[in-house]
């Protein structure tokens, strides 16, 4: 597409409207773009892009992975434009692009790294052409956001460029097969002794084989539906993977990393299996545009999953455990449920899982309740847990359904004073797990309890 007046005019006023919001200390990430899509709508098809354009989009992880791209690049001295600190929708990939570029529109840098929300597929890939796509998962998330996952495949299947290589989650078997036509490779991690025969979660988002509707049989199944799965009547089937974790060392927090005929060995920075496949995809995707096995390991050992997702810190006697957990989204929900009942030694747990929160004005219904794992909460190791903010009954109701013995619970409408009840007796280890419109929230309860482990007399 070739720029028109409308073009410039469009791509004019944003910067000078960047320079307007940055001199006035506003959020410059968002309202450049959209301005320059209100003046021109196929502002993005005629901006010049960077050569390399890398897009990363799923359901869960896809901050986290680009997060970890972009710091390792850094580290490697590589120069890049990025939506950080943007939005993942067209509005926001359109301000970075324009950040990135100079007056006549022409990119200044090389590389592109876009998180994109794989709902707005339609309004970007018609203009924009990543050299790879990344796509981490596909699960079910918030209704309002997303509907189910096979309308979200779709709209990838049906909008991402037939000239994009894909880097896939292999072990997900909706993921693998969005559009089959295009050039990919897939990531995955070969059976693990943790993996069983049976599903043990709630939501499965493929049951019944896409093609011919028989039941698919599972070689093992790690969570919902990740795993190793073939179809007894036809053809479909797991894929083979490209970069397959074939040693996964805990203990050791290392793994072994296959592809073709090498074997790499790289240090684990988290024994979270939902990080562990972040580590898998980040590599992938650097190995894609030349990085060595070194530059990677180097630079991925200096980094921390970022404080806002996790943070552990040790009071006294008792570690005080912060986790994300995104409300209205039961794969990411039961994800972390699961890390805690696994978690050594006895523990309380705090939920704040708010989706009646003011910034997201609530949830269309509470179904994502019933899809997420709070069985996994009913474990001898957890001593207790609170309950509280807007939502507290509903999760009340949702914890007696799992069957976890009343006395265990303490509830409250006020998240502050509902911690008052917190039982440190014998505790080891206290997790916070909070909504992400609970960031505020979740350091002043934090800072709470750690007032009340060290005005405990008995404590060391
Ligand atoms: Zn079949």
């Amino acid at each position: 597409m070739k720029k028109n007046l409308r073009f410039y005019i469009a791509l004019w006023g944003a910067k000078a409207g960047t320079i307007l919001l940055k001199l006035l200390k506003r959020n410059a990430t968002f309202f450049p773009g959209k301005f320059a899509l209100k003046v021109c709508p196929d502002f993005l098809g005629r901006i010049d892009k960077p050569k390399t354009i890398i897009a990363v989009t799923g359901t869960n992880g896809k901050t986290t992975v680009c997060n970890m791209i972009e710091d390792i690049l850094k580290d490697n001295n590589y120069i890049f434009i990025d939506n950080k600190y943007g939005s993942n929708i067209d509005a926001g990939v359109t301000t970075t692009l324009i950040n990135g570029a100079n007056l006549k529109g022409k990119s200044k840098k090389d590389l592109a790294i876009l998180e994109v929300d794989e709902r707005s597929s339609p309004k970007i890939y018609p203009y924009l052409t990543p050299t790879y796509l990344v796509c981490t998962n596909l699960f079910r998330d918030s209704l309002m956001r997303n509907a189910h996952t096979e309308f979200i495949s779709n709209i990838l299947t049906a909008n991402i460029p037939k000239e994009t290589t894909l880097i896939l989650n292999g072990d997900d078997l909706i993921t693998s097969n969005i559009a089959p036509e295009n050039k990919r490779m897939y990531f995955g991690i070969d059976r693990l002794e943790t993996d069983g025969d049976k599903c043990e979660n709630i939501a499965r988002d493929i049951i019944v084989c896409p093609k011919c509707n028989s039941k698919l049989e599972y070689e093992y199944v790690r969570y919902n539906h990740i795993g190793k799965a073939h179809c007894p009547k036809c053809d479909f089937k797991s894929p083979n993977i490209d970069y397959l974790v074939t040693n996964l060392d805990l203990e050791n927090k290392k793994m072994t990393l296959k592809n073709g005929d090498l074997e790499e060995e790289y240090d684990l920075i988290s024994d979270n299996i939902i990080n562990i496949y972040n580590m898998l995809t980040v590599i992938t995707v650097l190995k894609q545009i030349g990085l060595s096995k070194e530059q990677i390991n180097n630079s991925m050992k200096k980094l921390k999953i970022v404080d806002t997702r996790y943070s552990e810190e040790m009071v006294n006697v008792i570690k005080l455990v912060t986790h994300l957990a995104k409300g209205m989204n039961p794969i990411a929900c039961s994800r972390v449920f699961d890390y805690v009942r696994k978690y050594k030694g006895n523990k309380s747990v705090i939920l704040i899982l708010d989706d009646l929160h003011e910034a997201e004005k609530g949830s269309e219904n509470t179904a994502w309740q019933y899809d997420t794992d709070y069985e996994f909460l009913n474990d001898e190791s957890i001593k207790q847990i609170i309950i509280a903010g807007a939502r507290y009954l509903d999760g009340l109701v949702r914890l007696e359904i799992a069957g976890v013995s009343k006395d265990k619970i303490s509830f409250g409408r006020n998240e502050l004073s509902a911690i008052d009840n917190l039982r440190l007796e014998g505790i080891e280890t206290v997790f916070i797990l909070h909504d992400l419109y609970a960031m505020e929230l979740k350091d002043a309860i934090k800072s709470k309890i750690e007032i009340m482990i060290k005005s405990r007399k008995d404590d060391k």
